[in-house]
């Protein structure tokens, strides 16, 4: 007889729902997935609720843990000081990927976890490559493994039809700015 195979443990860091319904088909067969919500840049609250309510849609579709993160949009606004009017993509955006990339690899190691991967990775609006180099740094630091999309049977071309057809399925929440408040034209 066969043993079953135990899954390996991945934390997926979560920042939103959208970008997450084709990172989580990519990654369900071959981990254990955890979602990870872990996004203090993002303001105000009700647009928070409004993301994570989202989340909390597709974890119950797909029958995943979900973990809240800390809450402490505060402390994310003393981190990027100085950094309040670089444009989108710019060396704020660098250190908030990294506080929550950073943040995600402890929460893994806390969990006996040796993977983590982000949905930032999938969202065509942002730099794939600069995620990727600060989520294998970040790995680095802390013994781990990053999953990046080239490790995954996934194609942000292909994906997107799909996801488009699942976020409308489950009528999740589609936002209209990356998050922190100086992404937000209004
Ligand atoms: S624009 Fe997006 S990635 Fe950049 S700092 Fe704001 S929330 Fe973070």
């Amino acid at each position: 007889m066969e043993l079953k195979k135990e899954k390996s443990k991945l934390i997926l860091h979560t920042c939103c729902a959208i970008c997450a319904v084709g990172l989580v088909d990519a990654l369900q067969d071959s981990f254990s997935v955890t979602l990870f919500f872990y996004n203090p840049n993002i303001q105000p609250m009700a647009e928070y609720e409004k993301r994570k309510e989202a989340v909390v849609i597709l974890a119950k579709r797909y029958n995943l843990e979900l973990i809240e993160g800390d809450y402490r949009p505060k402390d994310w606004l003393k981190l990027v000081v100085g950094l309040e009017g670089e444009p989108e993509g710019g060396k704020r955006c660098l250190v908030c990927f990294r506080d929550r990339l950073l943040r995600t690899a402890e929460f893994a190691k806390d969990n006996q976890a040796d993977n983590f991967t982000t949905t930032l990775l999938a969202s065509h609006l942002k730099n794939e490559q600069v995620i990727k180099e600060i989520g294998q740094r970040v790995a680095k630091e802390n013994v781990l493994n990053f999953l990046n999309l080239l490790d995954l049977d996934y194609q942000k071309s292909f994906n997107r039809l799909k996801t488009k057809q699942t976020a409308q399925e489950l009528g999740l929440y589609k936002q209209k700015y990356c998050g922190c408040l100086f992404s937000f034209r209004g």
